[in-house]
């Protein structure tokens, strides 16, 4: 039978459908989701194997290798990668590429090495902590290893902060070790929990209830404001799943995955707990790949493309600030980890619970409309209530005043108490832009419609959008005129104006900024973390860095400036994503038992939007907002595709994107706006502009993306530029 030795092959490359090779004589057959080998062109492809059908090429190439006997990728997690690449118009080949590590994507057979673990030598054991108390670097790397006496992973270490040199010198002094383990079988110790649970408030008992009730695949909401106790019910929700021998997927946010949300599940449980994110090894990330997909990770926590783990025994599925936009990959592959992580559970019969104080509207329809059981938790679960949000007039701020004498004083107050004050401003750099006094001219970047951040102690001013970077000027740039100055802040210049204003509160106080400037080196985070944990007064100025996964136990003040543009953005999900952020950074003043207070300044205090948010009322604002999107046809009442485009002049990628609209059949159903100039025409030197399509029924929507890729690819005028089309954007910038 000449049809048994022809197969499809998913390979990855940028062309959609899979591709014909040939097995010579005799030579199993290796099934769908196993890897091979095979020339394509010029080059060497380990592709996937997706049919085993007849061919209508006669002439075929041979596969050159058969790399796995058996199917890498298992049936469930290949019919999720079908159905991803279908929803996303994205090639087969490129998601299966993209859901390997890159190890077995280079072909390496699909083995877990040995792991390598530093653990406490007996010497080690019996080390009393004075000994340490010159090298508290030494001395945090002693007590970390003697809370896991099974030792850790490089990786683990890594992720606890734990220092490489301080390691090294503790093995020099024969207190720890390095070893090379063999994987162990998988296998459920006979007591799952490390640490007993907390008792669960009536709130968190429901919801926990519910949760290990569902029987088979349910998805849930879990709606609870900041401290409310979510991560607890998430840690009883999984204990009896653990018990059972089975495993838990758990997403966070990049952002989110600190050492202390770590810690919460390493204590708590005696399972392994793996952990994928992007600073693994290629090493690291197939180990862990393996150890999932054997059945030996018990508990995996990883950043967005951990929806795509292989897992032997599934029993959970959990993504917790379900809301944040890192869940959506911005280039390549645009897929949406919220939306996977649904569909996997589904397909895996578990449920699924996606945690949020402040979900996306479109989760929130779900819950609304009895898709996904609502599940809330309306207070915090110490006794303080949440902090209410006082609004201040910020129209007296000045770009070199830019806090309000009302919030210095809190600022000044709350250290003289001892306590911590968060200031809180999303933009880094020291002032947004220079701008000449005499003509209005401001230093643009050369390469984009965009403005150019001063930032002072480099002296330099930076794009944002590009990395562009050029000295200060000294000349305005049209007029020539000397009288330059800065207009607005960042976070540089509320550092250095709250130093001015620390020195003058007695014992003087530390400011502390955290943003991607100041962590940028390695371990630079985590070392002003530990610093501020320490608990003593201190002023902590940032971005949204700030905004998740840290615990402030002594911050009881938290002064928000600047978030008036989100209001009032002019895209969709503007509004929507500055209450989230507000919200949360807002939560981060006071924990437990300490009410905290939070201050906003705004320009607009009398808008409504900004009113709703600063009352707390994210149901309120989520109405209004919901509205207006079912007036618009917005997501969730609308579904959106955006085709984009860059060229290198806007003719040429308007006409693309005209052409585009032009060969697609006219529908009822969906709209098709545009092609226009995107909203920010220019970036990185390239031209950019959009061709929107709107519509209420997916099916419809879908029908026409398919033939608008298959016409897209067809256009000559394409190949002159650079166009993807993303699915469900969650920008229109
Ligand atoms: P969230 O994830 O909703 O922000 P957490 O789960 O981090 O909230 O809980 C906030 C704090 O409250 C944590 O310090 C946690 O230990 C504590 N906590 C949570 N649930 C309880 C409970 N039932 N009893 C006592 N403390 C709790
Ligand atoms: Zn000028
Ligand atoms: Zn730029």
């Amino acid at each position: 039978m000449p049809s048994e030795s022809t197969i499809q092959v998913a390979l990855p490359v940028p062309l959609p459908g899979c591709f014909d090779y040939r097995l010579s004589a005799g030579s199993p057959r290796p099934p769908r989701g196993a890897r091979v080998q095979v020339p394509f062109g010029r080059r060497t492809l380990v592709g996937v194997v997706h049919d085993h059908q007849p061919s209508q090429f006669a002439k075929l190439k041979n596969v050159q290798r058969v790399l796995d006997q058996e199917a890498l990728i298992d049936e469930p997690l290949y019919t999720l990668c079908e159905r991803a690449a279908r929803y996303y118009h994205h090639p087969l080949g490129e998601v299966l590429g993209f859901v390997l590590p890159a190890l077995l994507r280079q072909g390496q057979p699909a083995l877990a090495g040995g792991e390598v673990r530093w653990r406490l030598t007996d010497r080690g054991h019996h080390v009393s902590d004075d000994r340490l108390t010159r090298a508290p670097r030494q001395l945090q790397a002693l007590t970390v290893l003697k809370e896991h006496p099974d030792g850790l992973t490089p990786a683990m270490l890594e992720a606890l902060s734990v220092s490489k040199a301080a390691l090294q010198a503790l093995r020099d002094k024969e207190w720890v070790e390095r070893v090379e383990l063999q994987p162990e079988a998988a296998g459920t110790p006979a007591e799952v929990l490390a640490e007993p649970a907390l008792a669960a408030n009536p709130e968190q008992r429901a919801a926990i209830h519910a949760i290990v009730d569902a029987d088979g695949f349910q998805p849930f909401l879990l709606d609870g404001v900041t401290g409310s106790g979510k991560t607890e019910v998430y840690l009883q929700a999984m204990a009896p799943v653990l018990a059972a021998g089975k495993q838990v997927l758990m997403l966070v946010p990049e952002i989110g995955l600190t050492p202390q949300t770590l810690r919460r599940f390493r204590q708590r449980f005696a399972v392994p707990v793996t952990v994928l994110h992007s600073g693994l090894t290629d090493r690291e990330r197939l180990d862990a790949w393996v150890a999932a997909r054997d059945g030996r990770a018990r508990i995996i926590i990883g950043t967005r493309s951990a929806v795509f783990t292989p897992l032997a025994h599934p029993g959970l599925i959990i993504v917790d600030e379900t809301h944040d936009a890192s869940l959506k990959q911005q280039d390549g592959f645009r897929y949406h980890a919220r939306d996977l992580a649904t569909w996997r559970a589904q397909q895996l019969a578990v449920p699924v619970v996606h945690g949020s104080a402040t979900p996306a509207l479109e989760t929130l329809h779900l819950a609304r409309t009895g898709r996904y059981h609502w599940l809330r938790l309306t207070r915090r679960a110490g006794d303080a209530g949440a902090p209410p949000i006082e609004l201040l007039d910020a129209r007296d701020t000045t770009p070199d005043r830019p806090l309000l004498p009302t919030a210095l004083k809190a600022i000044r107050d709350t250290l003289a108490r001892g306590e911590q004050a968060l200031v809180f401003l999303n933009r880094r750099g020291f002032a947004p832009v220079i701008l000449c006094r005499d003509c209005g001219w401001q230093d643009e970047c050369p390469r984009c419609d965009s403005l150019m951040t001063w930032h002072r102690s480099e002296q330099q001013l930076r794009c944002h959008h590009c990395g562009h970077q050029h000295r200060v000027p000294q000349r305005c740039g049209d007029c020539g005129s000397t009288n330059l100055t800065d207009a607005g802040a960042g976070t540089e210049k509320l550092e250095a104006l709250l130093e001015k204003e620390c020195e003058q509160v007695k014992g003087g106080a530390p400011v502390v900024r955290i943003d991607r400037d100041t962590t940028r080196r390695k371990g630079s985070l985590d070392a002003k973390l530990a610093q501020i944990q320490k608990g003593e007064p201190a002023v902590l100025v940032g971005t949204q860095m700030l905004a998740k996964g840290h615990h402030f136990p002594r911050l009881s003040l938290a002064v928000i400036t600047n978030m008036d543009a989100g209001f009032l953005s002019a895209d969709f999900r503007g509004p929507e994503q500055a209450a989230q952020l507000l919200l949360q950074v807002a939560g981060r003043s006071g924990r437990q038992d300490r009410p905290g207070r939070v201050l906003m300044q705004s320009r607009h205090t009398d808008h409504n939007l900004v009113q709703l948010a600063a009352a707390g009322d994210y149901q309120a604002l989520a109405n209004t907002l919901l509205e207006e999107r079912r007036g618009a046809g917005w997501p969730p009442f609308g579904h959106l595709a955006l085709l984009r485009c860059e060229a290198m002049n806007m003719a040429q990628a308007l006409t693309f994107l005209e052409e585009c609209a032009a060969g697609l059949p006219a529908l009822d159903s969906v709209h098709v706006l545009g092609p226009v100039p995107a909203p920010m025409e220019k970036r990185a030197g390239r031209y950019r502009a959009q061709l929107l399509l709107q519509s209420n029924q997916r099916p419809a929507l879908h029908g026409l993306l398919d033939a608008l890729m298959e016409h897209a690819r067809g256009l000559p005028s394409g190949r002159r530029c650079r166009w993807h089309l993303d699915v469900d954007p969650i920008d229109l910038l």
